[in-house]
């Protein structure tokens, strides 16, 4: 069996689009990690950038201080040793 090759993500995707922070949080409030975004899709320095033609990218918030980090780190990220899980969604 071969390794996943990791998901080819378009840079530019997100200079218009409008995040969405707390997309992928659980409707219970907790994060749920998809396998296919990986650990970004339940870390708290992401951002979820929608296209206007509708692809979505997820942007890393850490890559603007800290050179380590990709701006849309190839996907999915398995391991990242900034990974803070978000806090869930308030409950009504
Ligand atoms: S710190 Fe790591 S897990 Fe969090 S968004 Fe950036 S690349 Fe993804």
């Amino acid at each position: 069996m071969s390794p996943r090759k990791p998901r080819e993500i378009d840079p530019e995707a997100g200079a218009e689009a409008e995040p969405e922070a707390g997309a992928d949080a659980e409707p219970d409030g907790g994060p749920r990690i998809s396998p296919d975004v990986g650990l970004c899709s339940a870390c708290t320095f992401v951002r979820r950038v929608e296209s206007r033609r509708g692809s979505v990218f997820y942007r890393c918030e850490r890559s603007a201080e800290d050179p380590r980090y990709p701006k849309y780190p190839p996907l999915p990220v398995l391991t990242c040793p900034g990974f803070v899980v978000m806090d869930p969604a308030p409950r009504p």
